[in-house]
């Protein structure tokens, strides 16, 4: 959030290419003689909304955010608080409504006085809550500019996993000018994502449909298993948690082995899902890659259960070998390059893709 007053707004003018713009009219215009409504300055990339109302105790108002647009909220007559909070200590009460660009949060924040002549300037990231009472309840005339954000003609969308190893991966494979890859800290969520369900499909789901439905982003989420012939499938959708609720790999990869021991048939295969909701439709891509449980742990490269992993036609475990190198093979890198190519055949069609306006 910016707090200042229009005396120096030149300082912030750098921003975005439309606050000369907007800080231009706000000093340009006489708003007293206008009435309260909304009136466009740059088609539906700026415009103004006018109100007169009276302030309000905080218990009586909301806090909310924007995605799409910035406000600037300059105080023309009365004084007001506003209250401002940091997006990443907010839990969303009511989902992102796409259509009117705002969602409700609820959490804790403090309160600037806001006097004529002074404006704020809120960012996506900036939960505010207006309209407050100051010292007194009191009449304000004020005005809310709304400055579309500057976005990429790329089509957005979001990744839901904050683990950096496959964000790396995945970033190589999608490498596309029309696709811009977004993680969820880029886009300011901070929400933890659960995973309850019973299948890896359900859990990638979950993840994606999270970001969907609360933030609405096109966004993508994948969830991977270790499926042991011998064992039924398992550890499968229980990979992270097979030794316990907090386990590390180490005790995941001893309990298979223990588990596994005298075990001749030792088949078994990493099968990663990727849910991608886009626009509303949800589409599944689905990689794996077969393989034999080793008898030992070897190798210190990968993670997770890769010291005992064969892959079919390969005397090393993935930890033996280099990253490049089992990411050529890998069950996450066919899923991915299934949902790519789909992207880029299906979806994109070979075209340059340009996101509605
Ligand atoms: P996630 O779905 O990627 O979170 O993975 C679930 C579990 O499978 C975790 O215990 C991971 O360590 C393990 N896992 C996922 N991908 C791999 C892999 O490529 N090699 C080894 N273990 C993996």
């Amino acid at each position: 959030m910016i707090f200042d007053h229009i005396h120096n707004a030149f300082l912030y003018e750098a921003m975005h290419p439309l606050f000369a713009k907007a800080f231009d009219y706000l000093r340009s215009t006489d708003f007293e003689r206008m009435e309260n409504g909304k009136y466009e300055i740059d088609g539906d990339n700026l415009s103004a909304i006018i109100n007169r109302y009276t302030t309000e105790p905080a218990d009586m108002r909301q806090w909310e955010a924007h995605r799409t647009y910035i406000d600037i909220q300059y105080m023309v007559t009365g004084e007001e608080n506003m209250g401002v909070a940091p997006l990443h200590t907010m839990k969303i009460s009511k989902p992102y409504d796409n259509e009117n660009d705002y969602f409700l949060l609820n959490g804790e924040g403090v309160e600037q006085t806001v006097k004529p002549g002074f404006f704020t300037i809120f960012f996506p990231t900036d939960v505010h809550k207006p309209n407050l009472i100051a010292s007194s309840a009191n009449t304000i005339l004020k005005v809310v500019l709304k400055v579309k954000m500057e976005t990429s003609k790329a089509l957005q969308l979001c990744f839901a996993s904050n683990n950096k190893y496959k964000l790396d991966e995945i970033r190589l494979l999608l490498s596309d000018d029309r696709i811009q890859l977004n993680t969820m800290q880029d886009l300011g969520v901070y929400d933890e994502l659960s995973e309850t369900g019973d299948t890896l499909e359900y859990n990638a789901w979950q993840k994606a449909n999270h970001l969907y439905v609360y933030h609405g982003f096109n966004a993508f989420a994948d969830d991977t298993g270790l499926e042991v012939e011998a064992l039924g499938g398992r550890p499968g959708v229980h990979s992270a948690r097979y030794a316990g609720e907090k386990a590390v790999s180490q005790e995941n990869v001893k309990k298979l082995l223990q588990n596994m021991q005298g075990v001749t048939q030792r088949r078994a295969r990493f099968r990663t899902v990727i849910c991608l909701i886009l626009n509303a439709a949800e589409y599944r891509f689905e990689g794996q890659v077969d393989g034999v449980i080793a008898e030992t742990p070897r190798g210190e490269g990968g993670f997770g259960y890769d010291s005992v992993f064969i892959p079919n036609g390969e005397t090393r475990t993935f930890a033996e070998m280099s990253t490049a190198e089992k990411n050529t093979i890998s069950h996450r890198k066919r899923a991915i390059e299934k949902m790519v190519s789909f992207l880029k055949e299906e979806f994109l069609k070979g075209e340059p893709y340009y996101e509605k306006d």
